[in-house]
């Protein structure tokens, strides 16, 4: 009974934020495959905005056809994304409306929208989101693993330094890990992944809301040895378990050390010696006193 009250209460038009004004960036989330989940809100303000921008005009411009909207489009995309920036947000300025779509999904999420938000926030103009489907959330969904703490990390660097970086930052890592990927990069992920993490649970999502979507979870081992046998095909999303508490500790930079040694790195580094024992307490996750009766008995 409340939930009708509340329902009709929340859902009243006039106090919903409809009105598609000028001056405004409108985010507009788009369907990662499946047409049909496009929101009733996104159809409104991409019928109703001046202008659309977007990653590619060409499948944008498809898609607007196949819900039969008109639009005046501009391209917006990693290597024009400077100059193009500039020229949209000087055009909402000037009093017009501009809903910014990507390739798919939301934009601003691994795609060049974080840009022009970007820009926005430093000028004072006004950004407003119509949020739709996103490939990382809707597969931390599908995977099974915990998804009360994650982290993602969008595409992993291509450059090898960079990359080793990124998963040696990782390692140690509790919350759940969201990575993209590629199709014909999946292997050398996959053998990366197993090379830093050992052999984690991981689910392979692929080809989300489309008609091959497929999950697969399995551990990183069995996921190697199954794309031996079978050709990666379509977009992925990866989600892999976190650090256990053991590798966590074991992945930590004083996890060679003992308590003496790691009061002594914080004594090094100008911390007076009750403040290297706190440190070392809080890194090790135990009281200041398991320590300090440690370091006093040497
Ligand atoms: N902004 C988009 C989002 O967050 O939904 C993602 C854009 S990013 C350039 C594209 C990547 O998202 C793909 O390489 C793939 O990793 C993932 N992706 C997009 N659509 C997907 C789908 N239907 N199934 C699985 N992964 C998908």
């Amino acid at each position: 009974m409340s939930y009708i009250k509340d329902f009709e209460k929340t859902y009243e038009p006039e106090k919903q934020k409809n009105a598609v004004l000028g001056g405004v960036l409108y985010l507009v989330g788009t369907p990662i495959g499946n047409l049909s989940d496009i929101s009733e809100r996104a159809l409104k303000v991409l019928s109703e905005v001046d202008f659309v921008a977007a990653e590619d005009t060409r499948n944008s411009g498809r898609l607007l056809t196949h819900f039969g909207i008109k639009k005046p489009m501009v391209s917006y995309f990693e290597h024009n994304k400077r100059e193009r920036g500039e020229m949209i947000v000087a055009r909402i300025e000037a009093g017009e409306s501009c809903a910014l779509v990507t390739d798919a999904g939301m934009p601003a999420i691994s795609d060049p929208g974080e840009d022009i938000v970007r820009i926005c926030a430093e000028r004072g103009v006004p950004v407003s989101v119509v949020p739709g489907p996103c490939a990382a959330v809707s597969a931390l969904a599908m995977s099974g693993l915990f998804t009360g703490k994650f982290v993602f990390e969008g595409f992993l660097s291509t450059a090898t330094n960079e990359r080793r970086e990124a998963l040696a930052a990782l390692k140690g890592e509790r919350r759940t890990v969201i990575l993209y990927e590629a199709p014909h990069k999946l292997r050398g992920t996959l053998a990366d992944l197993y090379k830093v993490f050992g052999d984690r649970r991981i689910a392979l999502c692929r080809e989300l809301t489309k008609l091959n979507e497929e999950v697969l979870r399995m551990r990183l081992s069995e996921a190697i040895a199954y794309y031996e046998e079978n050709q990666p095909r379509g977009e992925y999303v990866l989600v892999m378990e976190g650090a256990s508490e053991e590798e966590e500790k074991a992945a930590a930079f004083w996890s060679d050390m003992n308590e003496f040694e790691h009061v002594g790195y914080y004594m090094e580094k100008g911390l007076s010696k009750n403040d290297a024992i706190k440190a070392a307490a809080r890194d090790r996750g135990v009281g200041k006193s398991e320590i300090y009766n440690v370091v006093m008995k040497k």
